[in-house]
């Protein structure tokens, strides 16, 4: 049969003609006025502190066990197993001051207080001694977990995500530029549920640093402006009920409050 008489392929010639100049997928900047068959998603971005000006963020890697005390009461050996990585969506991350909502599909809704790491620029096989220059800045976050759901999950060698990628997991705080705050690579990060303290460390007691994280991530990801990096959570770990209150702060970069609602 000659392709003129074949009417799928002279529709989908048709079509290719129409367009032409497109692509399957776009992510040319002046596609951002093209005609959408839906609204496109919004842009999601955290508030700088010092400036009106925001930061959008692309995605959002979190850093599992990267405390030593911690790994131990996860049932981990740091020694055997070093810290890994998992991803959560980017509109997870939101503001500290909406509140968390209790979430549905748990019944054990447990806290990780932890620092945020954001991302100015990026590359692949980053050196560890240049990893630092490409951190826009520092804030504070909490990495909520649905612990009966991440059980499971751990139990049948299932993916984390149902029990970390879920919607609002990530309150976070205001950024905290390096132009003007520093790097932060030590100092003390806490954690409070009702005003009692359940976490008590210090950012250098991380496994994987600040340094260290973004270079070993880089082997396996293309990093790019945007992106951000949560980077564990110390020991004390616990569970929340709604009512609670946690509060969560790292010395230089300020605390946040968040209501379980
Ligand atoms: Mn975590």
């Amino acid at each position: 049969m000659k392709d003129q008489d074949n009417p799928s392929r002279r529709r989908f010639l048709a079509g290719s003609a129409a367009a032409a100049t497109a692509a399957v997928i776009s992510k040319d900047a002046s596609a951002q006025d093209a005609d959408y068959v839906i609204d496109p998603p919004d842009v999601i971005s955290m508030e700088v502190v010092g400036t009106d000006e925001r930061f959008p963020i692309r995605r959002v890697f979190c850093l599992g066990r990267n405390y030593r005390a911690h790994a131990y009461e996860s049932g981990d050996d740091p020694d055997v197993n070093p810290p890994f990585f998992f991803i959560k969506p980017r509109d997870a991350v939101v503001d500290y001051r909406e509140g968390h909502p209790y979430p549905q599909g748990t019944q054990a809704l447990r806290y990780e207080g932890e620092m945020v790491v954001a991302l100015k620029s990026g590359g692949s096989d980053i050196d560890p001694a240049d990893a630092l220059d490409h951190v826009y800045g520092y804030g504070v976050g909490l990495d909520m977990t649905r612990q009966d759901l991440q059980q499971e999950a751990q139990r049948l060698s299932r993916p984390w995500a149902i029990s970390k990628s879920f919607d609002k997991s990530a309150p976070v705080g205001p950024l905290y530029p390096v132009e003007t705050h520093g790097h932060a690579v030590s100092g003390r990060i806490w954690t409070s549920v009702n005003d009692e303290v359940k976490q008590d460390s210090d950012l250098d007691l991380q496994i994987w640093s600040v340094s260290e994280g973004i270079s070993i991530l880089s082997h396996h990801y293309e990093l790019t402006a945007g992106d951000i990096i949560m980077t564990g959570t110390p020991e004390g770990i616990g569970l929340v009920v709604k009512g609670d209150v946690l509060r969560v702060g790292i010395e230089g970069l300020g605390e946040i409050e968040v209501e379980i609602t």
